[in-house]
């Protein structure tokens, strides 16, 4: 689906000019509710694994569930029998610790795989937990590669080369992306035939998403003609709140279809995962987190 950032600015720019009375009174019901329909059960594999369709979980604003949404999101399309690995792309290693992997500690993670000529993605990867699941952990040693790939050849192909290792052994590798725009996001997105954008329901969160837009603009003009936008995902939706309804709304009016209508609701259970060390989907399997999560894995395996 093509986006362009004009709307997202449209987005962006409509609750200014929005009476503030007008949305309490527009807005009694749940919008993302309205929107839903039954999701059909996902086709089953045919014809063995790979080779991966690669998705970026891309927002530069930090704290908005891109680390939830992979680690979630790989959970559940493993639990509809696809091959799943996981790319930790943020020196902050939150995916890696998420799944319970001691990051800091391993000699090896994704910067050997990008810096080093004779090491593979496939070398660094790791099993987590979860059969099927696999991750590529990350720790701070990879600050150090924004700035060292600056100076490499074709620098920001540097993740799609080092993809070819382990391309065929997975249905879908999922990349957890940093909160910044800079050259690590830049090669994500390059590698990636699709980008989740995971937008927390608050109108700041808006502000950022018409920028995002324009880069993904870019990558796909200059260097990645397959990208494309899969979807716009709502986390941390409260249906309570006056405010959050009405932000998913401009989203929506904004983005149309490629909104999911799966929406990640605002729960402590989430927070709670991270310490556990696992995805909520064997955490708390019977949760409407784990089934949020579950809706969103039918939705990608359509698409
Ligand atoms: P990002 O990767 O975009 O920085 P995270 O996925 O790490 O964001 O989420 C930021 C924080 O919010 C974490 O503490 C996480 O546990 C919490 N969180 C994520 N999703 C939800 C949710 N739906 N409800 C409540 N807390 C959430
Ligand atoms: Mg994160």
């Amino acid at each position: 689906m093509a986006i362009r950032a004009d709307a997202a600015s449209s987005a962006v720019a409509r609750p200014h000019d929005t009476d503030p009375e007008m949305g309490a009174a527009a807005l009694k019901t749940d919008p993302a509710k309205a929107r839903q329909r039954p999701l059909p059960e996902p086709p089953p594999l045919t014809g063995g694994h790979g080779p991966a369709r690669v998705i970026a979980m891309c927002n530069q604003k930090g704290g908005v569930g891109k680390t939830t949404s992979t680690i979630n999101l790989g959970a559940a399309l493993v639990e509809y029998g696809r091959k799943v690995l996981l790319i930790d792309l943020d020196p902050q290693g939150a995916l890696s610790v998420g799944l319970g992997v001691p990051a800091q500690q391993l000699e090896r993670t994704v910067y050997n795989a990008l810096m080093e000529r004779n090491t593979t993605l496939a070398d660094v990867r790791v099993p987590t937990d979860i059969p099927g699941l696999d991750l590529v952990p990350s720790n701070i040693d990879l600050s150090a590669a924004e700035v060292q790939l600056v100076s490499e050849v074709a620098r920001e192909q540097t993740l799609l080369r080092a993809l070819s290792s382990v391309r065929n052994d997975y249905d879908y590798i999922l990349i957890d992306c940093q909160p910044s725009l800079g050259l690590l996001t830049v090669n994500a997105l390059t590698a990636a035939q699709g980008v989740i954008i995971p937008l927390e329901c608050e109108f700041f969160s808006l502000r950022g998403v018409a920028l995002l837009v324009d880069t993904i603009d870019k990558v796909k003009e200059r260097l990645n003609q397959t990208l494309e936008i899969s979807g716009i995902l709502a986390t941390m939706y409260d249906s309570r709140t006056v405010h959050c309804r009405e932000v998913f709304s401009r989203v929506v009016e904004a983005f149309g279809d490629t909104v999911f209508q799966t929406v990640i609701t605002r729960t402590v259970r989430f927070p709670e995962t991270t310490v556990a060390g696992q995805p909520i989907t064997t955490w708390a399997p019977t949760s409407s987190g784990a089934s949020a999560y579950r809706d969103l894995a039918k939705e990608v395996l359509v698409l």
